[in-house]
């Protein structure tokens, strides 16, 4: 899933880390988890569980920004996530490169049309 807009003050504000748990054992393989997470961290691992079902894994753990989506969709409770202070997302405290890591390294901002003059008032 992406983010369809770059907000106008996205280098005021920085972005957690978030260190995921998954337990492998309760995980039924639904993928909602990965189908929602919006910034790409989880794929469907090609291992199995105890019951058969492929549970996810994290395959750009650097990314996740802890907004905890996973943890609200997983049916079965088994994933969660605990907000890191000082993970890499943290460095958008200097206000480079926030716009870019919040969309997978593309600037999408210049998109944005600027107003058009009216030529009144
Ligand atoms: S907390 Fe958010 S960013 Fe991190 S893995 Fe879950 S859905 Fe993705
Ligand atoms: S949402 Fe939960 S049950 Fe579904 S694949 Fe993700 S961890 Fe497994």
């Amino acid at each position: 899933m992406k983010l369809w807009r770059t907000p106008l003050d996205i280098d005021k504000f920085t972005s957690p880390h978030g260190e995921m748990h998954i337990l492998r054992a309760r995980c039924k393989g639904c993928g909602l988890c990965v189908r929602y997470c919006p910034r790409d961290v989880l794929v469907l691992s090609d291992d199995m569980n105890e019951k058969g079902y492929h549970p996810p894994r994290a395959v750009q753990p650097d990314r996740c920004v802890a907004c905890r989506l996973c943890e609200l969709l997983c049916p079965e409770f088994c994933i969660f996530v605990v907000e890191s202070a000082d993970g890499p997302n943290s460095e958008d405290a200097t206000g480079t490169g926030a716009r870019s890591k919040l969309n997978g390294g593309e600037e999408r901002g210049d998109a944005i049309p600027s107003p058009v003059p009216t030529g009144e008032g």
